[in-house]
């Protein structure tokens, strides 16, 4: 398995920012007050247009992963993300809580949000992510009958894509894995999302953290990637409610100009890396 990055690139920076809106807090935290949903509101309104001129000064592509309902109810939006030449990828429809629904359901809803991508954006998206990078035992399948080509919801690399295998629980005896799924993962982690870090959410989340921490922490992760692991992708998950505030955008400004400071560091949206990826003949027979 392999990366071949423009320009001989050593590792890609692949930004998302899970463009949550209204969404998080109506499907994931089930918090629909006027206070919870004006968060939501400053992510769209004064977040998501600071990412974008962040972006455009720095000259990078990104992916926003966004769910249906930000679509649909931030339309406006929408459209500056995709005249500013970043890619869409699908966020679930509400930020609705993927194991606690029904199989039925969750068809249900990924239709939705599929008919909701194609009205809004054009077309069918090529990646996903699961809200709240939760799945359920049909999620992967799901994705594969839809026709999705990667994913970027699981932790079981740290940098480097691969194929995830389904796991068959035995308590008493090994678990044993499944063939690999041809959908290639783009691997997560909280250490690289700025959410549970720094937005406070009552009774849930203390947030509130050190920002210099924060930069401190996102930077040593880049720096080990740089160092230790070519080939790596790394996946920074911001949500523009949270990153969009003053004090995050210094970091990320900071991250960035760290990042760009290197020689061979790719910046793209994850589709552009998918493009770059070439599977060994063996990786999808086990
Ligand atoms: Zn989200």
């Amino acid at each position: 398995m392999s990366l071949s990055l423009p320009g001989g690139a050593k590792m890609a920076v692949a930004i998302g920012s899970d463009f949550d809106a209204h969404s998080a807090w109506m499907g994931a935290f089930g918090r629909t007050s006027p206070s919870y949903l004006s968060r939501g509101e400053f992510g769209a309104e004064v977040g998501v247009p600071r990412l974008l001129e962040l972006f455009r000064r720095f000259d990078i592509k990104t992916t926003f992963f966004t769910p249906g309902h930000s679509m649909v109810t931030f339309p406006e939006r929408m459209e500056q993300i995709l005249a500013d030449g970043h890619e869409v990828a699908s966020h679930g429809c509400y930020h609705e809580s993927i194991p606690t629904l029904s199989p039925e359901r969750e068809r249900e809803l990924m239709e939705i949000q599929l008919q909701q991508y194609a009205k809004i954006v054009g077309g069918r998206p090529r990646g996903y992510r699961s809200p709240a990078w939760d799945f359920s035992e049909i999620t992967m399948s799901l994705l594969e009958e839809y026709g999705f080509e990667w994913d970027s919801s699981l932790m079981g690399r740290e940098y480097e894509p691969y194929h995830p295998r389904p796991v068959e629980l035995h308590y008493e005896s090994a678990n044993i894995f499944g063939p690999p799924t041809p959908i290639l993962e783009f691997p997560v982690s909280w250490y690289l999302d700025d959410f549970p870090a720094q937005e406070p959410v009552a009774g849930i989340n203390a947030g509130l953290g050190d920002h210099d921490l924060l930069f401190r922490r996102w930077r040593d992760i880049f720096d080990y990637a740089y160092e230790n692991c070519p080939g790596a992708v790394y996946a920074l998950t911001i949500h523009p409610q949270c990153s969009g505030r003053s004090i995050h955008m210094k970091v990320l400004e900071k991250l960035i100009t760290h990042m760009q400071s290197f020689e061979g560091v790719y910046f793209g949206g994850m589709s552009s890396i998918y493009d770059c990826w070439t599977d060994d003949e063996d990786t999808t027979a086990g």
